[in-house]
Formats: structure tokens, C-alpha cells, sequence
């Protein structure tokens, strides 16, 4: 019931028959939403990469339903000591988890994942790519390894002030298949307790600059020091150069610069915004907010003379986005894990007659996905048909 992603569990949803209680005081409704939906990946899985609701029953923990806008598409079975298993092909156990290999993370993680592997398209090859993961970095883990990959440096990923962040000691081994627990008490009380925050709560963002802002930095005194007399173009030239904890510190350094700043500059704080990567809603979360009447940043819609700067400098502040900051950096760690071992993987290119060309493992895995991919698709369009008619 972990994320392969960041490790965080999941908590039980809505259909659960016998759920396991967290404590209460811990999350609230809108984090326990969170937590209880998620991602699926595999080639088992109908559609390949589909919205998945974690479930708890008496008998079989760790029991995941592939819905995707119907009743009931799928289920699957996560984390248990023979490994990630279908219940539709539990036995024998030796095969299956050989077979039967899922990657299951927060809605949040799984799309950072895939912005991160270039991999957001649905098309045959980019699915693929995904479901490589695993036969590259092996089996997520078990029991206290929840939802691990090994070669994954999980634990030297920063998040906001923190260097490194370790959630191994916060997972507590069952007896039973699945019955791995998280203490949610004890990270609540660590220093780490920010981390149950959502990685998708969004700075505010202003499309215009507060005329108050402006106000408050009109008639800025005439200085004789170097910096403020230089030209206006070679200053720029200087702030374009500099890293962004540097140039927010620049920039508030005196009134005249932050004039500079909060006006002619806003374009240089949007393009450290988006370089990040991580500090604009993704397409589905920013249509989502849209829907909801909420005003969100984004790279083809938002202003240029939008706040970019006052953006900037929360997206570095609140605890969601560090939170979210730290998903991207581990993304970007499991890409580099990939990478890494991928060249020697048995999906990697093959060199016939002095051509390269697609291992048979990585076609024989194509010629997985494509069917379950396709025949996602065909459902989709049967009920887009029911829909209208
Ligand atoms: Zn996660």
C-alpha cells in the first residue's frame, strides 16, 4: 500500500469492506482523498496506465480497483511477499510473480513520472517505456521495502530544507501477506510530518501585480552606488545570470531594483518558473482548476506581466510545493536509476548486422501493451456512444 514514487501509503477508499482505521487527527478529508487514489501501471492492467482506488477487505489486503469512469474494470493485488500479484492469476504464486508486475503511485507522482520519462503520450511506445520500469529496476519490494525499486536512491532526495528523507523506519512489517503498516503517529510527530501535505495546492497566483505593491515602491531615492546606477540593459544582463535564490535576493536587495523586478523583469521570474518543471499545474491540473473558477499559472495562458516574481518566490515557501518539489527530484532520480542500468537491461538495443534494433524482450512487451491499450480505448469509445445516445 505504498507509492513507488515517494513511498507514502495509501489509505483505504470509499469501497473498502473492512478498512484499516488510520488514527485520527491526521489527515484531512482533502489529503485523505489524496491518498486513497492513485495510478496503476502495467501491461496487465486494462489501458496500461489507469486511475486506480486503493481498497482494504478482511481477507485480501492490498487490493487495488481500476475503475476509470466505470463500476469496476480490474483489481489488482500490491505488495505482498510473492510479489504484485492479479488476483485473477494468484496461483500458482511462483508464476505469478514472475508474471504479474504493477507500478502503483499517487495520481500526483505518477504524472510528474511520466512528465519526467517523457512519457505522457498513450501511445504504444511511450506506455511502454513506462512498463519498462520495472523489468529494468525490478519488482517494487515488499514489507518494510514497500513499494521500493532498488538501485532508487530514495533517501538522497531533498525536500525543502531537508537534505534527505527517510521513510523506512515509519514502515512496520506484517505477519501476513500485504499486512505491512505505516506509522502515520510517528512521521506526524517527526519533522517530516509536512510531507502528508497535497503536492498539488498551488501558490495563488496574480495575474496582475498588486497596485498596492507598485505603489509602496514609486519615488524610490536616487542612490550613488554601482549596482542601481548601471544601465537598465546590463543589469539585466547581470540578473539573467544569476540563480534564482540569488536573484530573489538581488532583486529585494533595494526599492529601485524590485521596481525592476516587479515590473520590466516579470518575464525573467516566469522563465525561472517554468524551468523548474514542477511549479506549474500539469495540462490536467491546470483544466481542472479551471473548471473550479481557480486562476493558476500556466505557460501558454498566464500573462507575461503577470506576478511572476511574488509566484516564484511562494512556489519556494509553502510546504505543498515542497512537497511537490521533491516527488519531481524523485522522478528524476528514478530516471536516472533507469538510465543508468537500461544499456545493460534485457530491453535494451540490440546491434544486428551492424544495425541497432529493439531487443526482442522490449517487442515482446510492445506487442503486450498494445492490445490492453487498444482495448482501453475501444471501451472509452463504447461508453463516449452510451453517453450520447
Ligand atoms: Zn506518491
Amino acid at each position: 500500500m505504498s507509492c513507488t514514487v515517494c513511498r507514502l501509503p495509501f489509505v483505504p477508499g470509499p469501497a473498502s469492506a473492512n478498512p484499516r482505521p488510520i488514527p485520527p487527527g491526521i489527515l484531512n478529508e482533502r489529503q485523505y482523498r489524496y491518498f486513497a487514489y492513485g495510478l496503476g501501471i502495467g501491461y496487465q492492467i486494462i489501458g496500461v496506465v489507469n486511475p486506480v482506488e486503493y481498497l482494504e477487505h478482511k481477507l485480501d489486503s492490498n487490493m487495488f480497483a481500476v475503475r476509470a469512469g466505470l463500476p469496476l474494470l480490474d483489481m489488482i493485488q500490491w505488495e505482498s511477499h510473492g510479489g504484485t500479484v492479479s488476483p485473477s492469476h494468484k496461483y500458482p504464486r511462483e508464476t505469478t510473480a514472475k508474471q504479474s508486475k504493477f507500478v502503483i503511485c499517487h495520481t500526483v507522482c505518477g504524472a510528474l513520472l511520466r512528465r519526467t520519462t517523457h512519457a505522457e503520450e498513450d501511445s504504444v511506445d511511450s506506455l511502454t517505456d513506462l512498463v519498462e520500469l520495472e523489468r529494468i529496476l525490478g519488482r517494487p519490494q515488499a514489507g518494510s521495502q514497500a513499494g521500493r525499486f532498488r538501485h532508487v536512491k530514495y533517501e538522497d532526495v531533498r525536500c525543502g530544507k531537508l537534505k534527505r528523507v527517510d521513510l523506512t523506519p515509519f514502515w512496520l512489517d506484517g505477519n501476513e501477506e500485504g499486512g505491512n503498516t505505516f506509522d502515520f503517529q510517528s512521521l506526524k510527530a517527526s519533522n517530516l510530518g509536512f510531507i502528508l501535505n497535497r503536492p498539488d495546492t498551488f501558490p495563488k497566483f496574480h495575474e496582475t501585480v498588486n497596485p498596492d505593491r507598485l505603489r509602496s515602491l514609486d519615488n524610490a531615492t536616487v542612490t550613488k552606488d554601482v549596482i542601481t546606477n548601471l544601465p537598465t540593459d546590463v543589469l539585466e544582463s547581470l540578473v539573467i545570470r544569476m540563480e534564482t535564490p540569488a536573484y530573489v535576493q538581488f532583486a529585494s536587495s533595494c526599492r529601485l531594483l524590485r521596481r525592476h523586478a516587479v515590473t520590466a523583469w516579470q518575464r525573467h521570474a516566469r522563465s525561472r518558473v517554468l524551468e523548474l518543471g514542477w511549479a506549474v499545474p500539469l495540462s490536467s491540473e491546470y483544466e481542472q482548476g479551471k473548471k473550479q473558477g481557480i486562476v493558476m499559472a500556466n505557460a501558454k495562458e498566464s500573462p507575461a506581466d503577470a506576478d511572476w516574481l511574488l509566484y516564484l518566490s511562494h512556489v519556494h515557501r509553502t510546504q505543498s510545493m515542497n512537497v511537490r518539489e521533491w516527488i519531481w527530484g524523485l522522478c528524476q532520480e528514478i530516471k536516472r536509476a533507469r538510465d543508468a542500468l537500461r544499456p545493460d537491461s534485457e530491453v535494451a538495443e540490440i546491434v544486428v548486422d551492424g544495425e541497432r534494433r529493439k531487443s526482442p524482450s522490449r517487442l515482446g512487451l510492445e506487442k503486450q501493451v498494445g492490445p490492453m491499450s487498444s482495448m482501453f480505448q475501444q471501451i472509452k469509445q463504447a461508453q463516449n456512444m452510451a453517453k450520447q445516445r
